[in-house]
């Protein structure tokens, strides 16, 4: 049995994870590389396996980092069921129809651009075709260090107990074993590269001009959702059962847990997939379920090296913000994920004004797919945690606000510029990397009465990465502002687990146990997270007791 990791290796988005036994082949997760333009071009790689040949996809939950590419593998050929909770599978819909969209308008600008400006785009063009070429390199160089890794590798147990010291460096200088043994993929443009392509269909279109997939496809791709409930298990694939956990993530968020039946040497195993893990308590939701038992255990690790500030510091930030707003009469910007983070901030502000420490102040909701997503949370108390539910039997959803109006069309979208101010918008996407929130951003930027507060994790080379760490210039779609407004953040309103949760939670495989009993994890892949992020929390889930090893994009592991 062999994992081999495609994304949300060393970075946080793309998640994508191949399975393969000697039965079966599934994915858990097919992700979208979001963020800077070396993740973005990562899209373009090909996938280096055949989408026909697959017998499943499991889905932890519905954002486009970890289901993006869905509607792309079904083009290409995947034709077998995506098992996922109801609430995924719908909004799952909402993304990726939306994400269908986006493309065909992202491809028709960009055509429109390339012929208005013919030599720049031909330059471009180059640039990128560079950029996913050495993305090809990154990957292949992954896959022969993988392959070619020795069977005791950092992080193994020894028959003694010891556990082998970590480090990644005794993988890669095993490299040459590997030559010819992996299939690898020739960059682009190499002369070899239609043979080695054959018998390998999937290359996803690499010119701008053309989307990865388009809404028809998106559309198509849905047909294949298979949703099951929490905590019932299904056979997914011959000899792979799947069990879905409460991830407290976003709304039908889950941890996959996969048991793979015994097969020649390899005795049956049990893999637990964290997903997104949610921080506790999750707002809203149930908080993330403890599972004691795993051989292996590939956790999400966007926090590591970070605690977040206790939740009620963030309501008063939260509350300072608008407070200041209306002092100032002026706006109050929160960039937000539409899925999960919007309807928080919604239950937040609430909860402020029931308690009555915010004035009525107006809040905007300018995301038609926050709207749909919110519509979905409205349907599903049966995913709600005890407080939501009494909220509810108390005649009040746990994501109303008294008069918020939420924009459907572009043009009550721009409307908003008129209103009277103080005002609060949430506006998507929550890094600043396009949405209905950049024509907002680019209006209040220069703005000193406007307060734009980040609510969530900046990927790394993202535009609110670069405000949020002091920027004073910013580049919105080509023309360059001056930074005026004031920048603010709150961490306390992560839909992530925080370092502390995240050991808490793995600890639970080891409790009372000790390295190398059984259900004990024999390898914690640390997946998900920023490099920084990673290596700051390995140790720590060592010192528990667990060994770890943190994959590279498109690296090759034997779970024995
Ligand atoms: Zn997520």
């Amino acid at each position: 049995m062999e994992i081999r990791f495609l994304g949300a290796a060393s970075t946080v988005t793309g998640s994508q994870f191949l399975l393969t036994t000697d039965r079966a082949r599934i994915l858990v997760d097919c992700g979208m590389f979001q963020g800077g333009a070396h993740e973005v071009v990562r899209n373009r790689v090909p996938l280096g396996y055949d989408p026909a040949a697959l017998d499943a996809i499991v889905l932890t939950h519905a954002h486009l980092d970890h289901s993006g590419l869905i509607p792309l593998i079904v083009a290409e050929g995947f034709k077998g069921p995506i098992y996922s909770t109801k609430g995924t599978a719908e909004l799952a819909a909402v993304i990726l129809l939306d994400s269908g969209k986006l493309q065909e308008e992202y491809a028709k600008r960009r055509r429109r651009w390339a012929a208005r400006h013919p030599e720049k785009a031909e330059l471009d063009e180059q640039r990128r075709l560079e950029a996913i070429a050495e993305q090809e390199r990154i990957a292949r160089a992954a896959e022969r260090a993988g392959a070619a890794a020795p069977r005791r590798r950092a992080g193994d147990v020894m028959p003694d107990g010891r556990v082998v010291a970590s480090g990644f460096d005794e993988l890669a200088l095993n490299d040459e074993q590997a030559v010819g043994i992996r299939m690898g993929f020739p960059p682009y443009g190499d002369p070899d590269y239609p043979a080695a392509m054959e018998g390998h269909p999937t290359r996803p279109n690499l010119l701008l001009e053309e989307p990865l997939y388009d809404q028809a496809q998106a559309e198509r791709s849905l047909r294949q959702f298979k949703p099951v409930a929490y905590l019932k298990e299904v056979a997914v694939a011959p000899g792979i059962t799947a069990t879905l956990h409460d991830a407290g993530h976003i709304l039908g968020s889950s941890i996959v847990e996969l048991h793979v039946a015994a097969s020649g040497k390899t005795p049956a195993r049990t893999l637990v997939f964290s997903g997104d893990l949610g921080r506790s308590p999750a707002p809203i939701l149930r908080d993330p379920e403890a599972l004691a038992q795993a051989d292996y255990v590939f956790v999400e690790s966007t926090y590591g090296g970070r605690t977040h500030e206790p939740q009620e510091e963030a309501f008063k930030e939260l509350r300072r913000a608008v407070l200041d707003t209306v002092e100032q009469k002026g706006v109050l910007l929160i960039p937000a994920f539409a899925i999960g983070r919007t309807q928080e901030m919604i239950w937040a502000l609430d909860d402020l004004l029931d308690r009555r420490l915010i004035p009525h102040i107006r809040l905007y909701l300018d995301s038609p797919m926050a709207s749909r997503a919110s519509a979905i949370y409205r349907a599903h108390a049966d995913y709600y945690d005890a407080d939501a539910l009494s909220d509810l039997r108390h005649g009040e959803g746990p994501i109303e606000y008294d008069d918020a109006m939420e924009t459907r069309r572009a043009s009550e979208s721009q409307k908003i510029e008129r209103a009277r101010r103080p005002y609060v918008v949430i506006a998507s996407n929550g890094m600043l990397t396009g949405g209905r929130v950049l024509s907002h951003l680019r209006r209040l930027i220069g703005d000193k009465k406007a307060i734009i507060m980040f609510v969530g994790y900046q990927g790394e080379g993202t535009l609110g990465a670069r405000l949020l760490a002091g920027a004073r210039k910013a580049r919105i779609d080509g023309q360059d502002y001056q930074v005026r407004c004031a920048m603010r953040s709150i961490s306390g309103f992560s839909a992530h687990a925080d370092e502390p949760q995240l050991l808490a939670w793995l600890g639970n495989f080891i409790k009372g146990r000790r390295t190398g009993d059984p259900g004990v994890p024999r390898r914690v892949f640390i997946v998900h997270g920023d490099p920084e992020a990673q290596e700051a929390i390995r140790p720590k889930i060592e010192a528990l007791g667990l060994p770890t090893l943190i994959p590279h994009w498109h690296q090759s592991v034997k779970l024995d």
